[in-house]
């Protein structure tokens, strides 16, 4: 473990003033400190949040999954300049899973919310999946307390349905929004994946399309949510047709986001969801934190080889392995 000298007091003061006066470039350098992988950009990260989080926590969080080509953008473009008209501030923090698997982009390879994009009132930031600190999502929670500081009062939170991301999202916001098209295959997937589980709202988009389809898709799922449990104990998630490319369904679609958010605020789950979502990140990190430091320690480098072949070999069980590795680090 390097030590490095603690965070220069006026640079942090300096990135948190700028933070808190919304200046675009300051946050979006302390999003990128918070971002990097050197341990004095983290710990200059971490004295700015420390100053901001009081100023953090107002924003509704709202998470959105669904398949690429499904309609995120063009629904988030429509909305997000519904709600820049009707004064709210917005912010879009997209993840994408698959620039941490193939190094390439599924949300950033083409130009996404061009309207949105330019709007002063707005601000849209791709999250990468570094896995610095473990998780697709790693950094995104950072983000979302620095855009809340900088007075965003509303942040959504995007990810392509892959893998691990959608419950990172969910864990990281208010409300949780699953878009599908109207197509069966698509609703066992996320059934199977467990998924629908998470969502507070379901959105059928392209309604335009094939009205019939999509009512017919919306009745299956109604139907389907019945034998599962809700994520919430007070809020019985919508089914909802919409087209985010004329608009239809929109200004519905965000009447029940916000019904969402007001019926668990109301019955004090919203409070209790954010307290399991902070201590849930926090256990995160800290399990992060021993397994790098497990595989940064040395004696544990030294052993590691010759352990996994004797467990490959079957000359030496899992439990025993684990132990004599365990034990290396003991103490230290
Ligand atoms: P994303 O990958 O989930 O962000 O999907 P996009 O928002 O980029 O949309 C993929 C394609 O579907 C684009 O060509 C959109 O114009 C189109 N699209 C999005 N929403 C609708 C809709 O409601 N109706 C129709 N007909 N096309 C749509």
């Amino acid at each position: 473990m390097s030590r490095e000298s603690p965070p220069d007091p006026q640079e942090c003061a300096r990135l948190a003033v700028g933070v808190r006066a919304g200046d675009r470039r300051t946050l979006a350098k302390a999003i990128t400190l918070a971002e990097s992988t050197r341990d004095d950009h983290q710990a200059l990260a971490r004295a700015v949040m420390a100053d901001l989080l009081p100023a953090t926590g107002h924003a509704l969080r709202m998470g959105i999954t669904g398949a690429p080509g499904v309609g995120k953008s063009t629904l988030i473009e429509a909305l997000g300049l519904h709600l820049v008209a009707a004064g709210h501030r917005v912010a879009v923090l997209a993840v994408d899973p698959s620039s941490a698997v193939s190094g390439g982009s599924v949300l950033g390879d083409k130009t996404r919310m061009e309207q949105l994009a330019r709007h002063p009132q707005a601000f849209i930031r791709p999250s990468p999946a570094s896995g610095a600190l473990g998780g697709v999502a790693a950094h995104t929670r950072e983000a979302i307390l620095f855009v809340e500081a900088a007075g965003f009062d509303i942040v959504i939170v995007e990810t392509v349905g892959v893998g691990q991301s959608e419950t990172d999202v969910a864990n990281l916001t208010d409300v949780f929004v699953l878009m599908q098209l109207p197509n069966a295959g698509d609703d066992l997937q996320a059934i199977k994946r467990g998924i629908v589980e998470l969502a507070d709202v379901f959105v059928y988009n392209k309604r335009d399309l094939d009205p019939a389809a999509a009512d017919r898709a919306m009745a299956q799922m109604a139907g389907a949510l019945y034998l599962l449990r809700p994520a919430a104990a007070t809020w019985k998630p919508p089914v909802l047709g919409v087209s985010a490319l004329t608009g239809e369904g929109v200004p519905e679609f965000w009447r029940d986001v916000l019904r969402c958010r007001d019926t668990l605020a109301a019955s004090s789950e919203l409070a209790a969801k954010r307290r399991r979502q902070a201590l849930a990140w926090t256990w995160h990190l800290i399990d992060h934190g021993l397994r790098e430091r497990f595989h940064a320690d040395r004696a544990v480098r030294d052993a590691l080889p010759l352990v996994l072949e004797q467990v490959g070999a079957g000359t030496l069980t899992p439990t025993a392995a684990a132990a004599r590795l365990l034990e290396q680090t003991r103490g230290r």
